[in-house]
């Protein structure tokens, strides 16, 4: 029996109406009925986002161009009886206007696709190659990981060997710029949407180095040929990762001062990461996928986590970031994660289970019940490797996990049982790692990074920073300290404890945050902050300024608009936590401290002070807005 043969054809004649018109042509389709289904998410972006809601007139006709019957079935299926001669062709509309690496765009400057949005499944034959002819404008050009298999004047026929493939292949067309480079003896390509400050020849020459550091870790790469389509926008970023190529949308003048430049590189890290960790090393759950539901998993911390642990661990190996910027990152990162009262309510498993209706769907409650599986699983991921890497004198550590997942399934590509990482932890290890996953990933008990970067000679510092209350640093007395000095603490500061948010020029508050002042004493969410002690606030400068001018245990009175009506609050201020974060040195440090500090970063433990750096902005700024 012949199998069916799909062919997509891709045009755009009025690229500026945001509307793709697809054809795809089918032969060799057996009699009688058959189906065609969208995904309804796309793998990376653990949310149903209904890309057929974008699908517009679709019809079936038969090979001559007469109209086939074509039922819709569901949201996301439609049902068609074959033609005798067994040739099918399926019309339809896409509405691309939403530039973001899920989803996709086009316009008079670029096409770009992500395939869950774009094509379907036949009768769920994922296993079908498939061809796509896409139709270019004159001086347009394609980027993809898909093979190129023919092209001709304003043509270009790629081809994906299967269903998943297809989708997991994102297609940038247009004036885009191309840079080729090879890392590892694989050619490697840049396409370069947009404008902005970029440094093209430095991004090339740092997104090599980060090939092959990730490459050697893990022996080679497994790929032939690998794209970064990156997108300079003027919106937040992010990225997609995908077996052979990622999509990173980025701002587009995030490019200077330096260090923006240097947090930018974790993104590129990130996509580069996932290659192995989550489109080879994954849980059954995910892969192969069910593309037309929620795909559970309580892994999504070491998917997401892990790999964002070595978004920058791989950084710092690379060369690109010194340990004092990690130093700094990793503090930023440890503030984050400590101001969120969800963590004692949401475990890092929980969080990756319910991902599709939580982390996914955020609201004003989110930040008490919900914690995010990247942060906890970065730091777990940090703990787990510097907790082997003590057992193992610095032997081993989470490096060897990873490679013994990419061995044991990876390269082979089937997805492992949900026990499997536990247990090769715990092989690597040399024992069991059972409180550790109870208290930590399982579990809601605090994590302390502190007592894990022990291990490696480090130490974790949290303090109240000086403020301006505390008088002119000047005008201190001599030995009073400056800002810079570690230990130097400033004099306690209020905590009111909420996240104000300003829009259309009013503010408001956005989160009430659990067991805090603010939430005791009735401040709700969505409620307009009018004045605070009589006097009115503009913004949240203002809000902070007038808040930071009390003590702890002081009462201060809001005056709030709650739908439309005035109420004012009188709120006992309590004491804000620690906000200066700093990973230093230790003085006391023995050999074997030395020797898992040396395997972790590929270095000599530094001079106590010499990691010292003023405070990072942070990736997630939740923590810094909190008054
Ligand atoms: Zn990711």
């Amino acid at each position: 029996m012949s199998e069916p043969r799909l062919e997509y054809r891709v045009r755009f004649p009025q690229p500026q109406t945001h509307r793709y018109r697809v054809t795809l042509a089918l032969d060799g389709l057996a009699p009688g009925e058959h189906r065609i289904e969208m995904a309804v998410w796309t793998p990376g972006s653990y949310l149903v986002r209904e890309f057929s809601r974008h699908v517009h007139g679709l019809r079936a006709a038969d090979g001559d161009g007469r109209p086939v019957a074509c039922d819709k079935v569901s949201k996301n299926a439609w049902r068609f009886l074959a033609p005798d001669s067994g040739a099918a062709r399926i019309e339809y509309e896409v509405y691309a206007n939403e530039p973001t690496v899920q989803t996709s765009h086009l316009d008079a400057s670029h096409a770009y696709w992500n395939g869950a949005g774009m094509f379907f499944a036949l009768d769920g034959r994922t296993d079908l190659p498939v061809d796509v002819v896409v139709e270019t404008p004159p001086g347009w050009r394609v980027s993809t990981a898909l093979e190129t298999v023919e092209e001709g004047e304003g043509w270009v026929r790629l081809r994906a060997p299967d269903h998943d493939a297809l989708l997991d292949s994102p297609v940038e067309v247009g004036t885009h710029r191309v840079y080729r480079f090879e890392a590892l003896g694989r050619p490697h390509e840049l396409a370069l949407y947009g404008h902005g400050n970029e440094d093209p020849e430095r991004l090339v020459a740092d997104l090599a180095r980060i090939v092959e550091t990730a490459g050697a870790m893990f022996g080679g790469l497994p790929y032939d040929r690998y794209v970064f389509i990156v997108h300079l926008l003027d919106g937040r970023g992010g990225g997609l990762e995908h077996a052979a190529s990622t999509t990173c949308d980025v701002g587009r003048f995030d490019f200077r001062p330096e260090g923006r430049y240097l947090s930018l590189l974790t993104l590129f890290s990130h996509e580069y990461f996932h290659l192995w960790n989550v489109k080879r090393i994954h849980p059954a759950a995910l892969g192969p996928f069910d593309y037309g539901r929620e795909n559970y998993t309580t892994l999504l911390w070491a998917m997401e986590g892990v790999t964002d642990y070595y978004a920058q661990l791989l950084l710092v190996r690379a060369g690109l970031w010194s340990v004092r910027k990690y130093a700094q990152m990793l503090a930023s990162d440890i503030r984050e994660y400590e101001a969120r009262p969800g963590r004692r309510v949401q475990s890092a498993a929980e969080a990756s289970f319910d991902t599709w209706i939580k982390f996914y769907r955020p609201d004003e409650d989110s930040p008490n019940r919900t914690i995010s599986y990247y942060t906890k699983g970065m730091l777990i991921g940090l703990c787990l490797d510097l907790e082997i890497r003590r057992r193992t004198g610095g032997g081993r550590g989470l490096d060897d996990v990873l490679r013994r997942m990419y061995e044991r399934y990876g390269r082979r590509g089937t997805g492992f049982p949900e026990g499997a990482y536990r247990q090769a932890a715990e092989e690597v290890a040399g024992g069991s790692l059972e409180a550790f996953w109870r208290r930590y990933v399982e579990g809601t008990e605090d994590l302390d990074p502190g007592e894990f970067l022990a291990h490696a000679g480090l130490l974790l510092r949290r303090r109240v920073a000086r403020s301006d209350r505390d008088g002119d640093p000047a005008n201190r007395p001599p030995g009073a300290g400056r800002e810079e000095e570690p230990g130097a603490e400033g004099a306690p500061r209020p905590l009111l404890g909420m996240v104000p948010e300003e829009r259309s020029g009013r503010l408001y508050v956005r989160h009430v945050l659990a067991e805090t002042p603010a939430e005791e004493a009735g401040v709700n969410a969505y409620d307009e902050v009018i004045a605070v002690g009589g006097f009115r606030v503009e913004d949240a400068d203002g809000l902070r300024a007038r808040i930071h001018d009390h003590r702890p245990g002081e009462v201060v009175r809001l005056t709030l608009a709650r739908r439309g009506e005035l109420v004012a609050v009188d709120v006992p201020l309590s004491e804000a936590p620690p906000d200066r974060y700093e990973i230093d040195v230790r003085a006391d440090v023995g050999e074997e401290e030395r020797a898992v500090y040396r395997a972790w970063l590929g270095q000599d433990l530094p001079e106590p002070g010499s990691l010292r750096a003023e405070p990072a902005s942070p990736r997630r700024p939740f923590a810094a807005s909190i008054v």
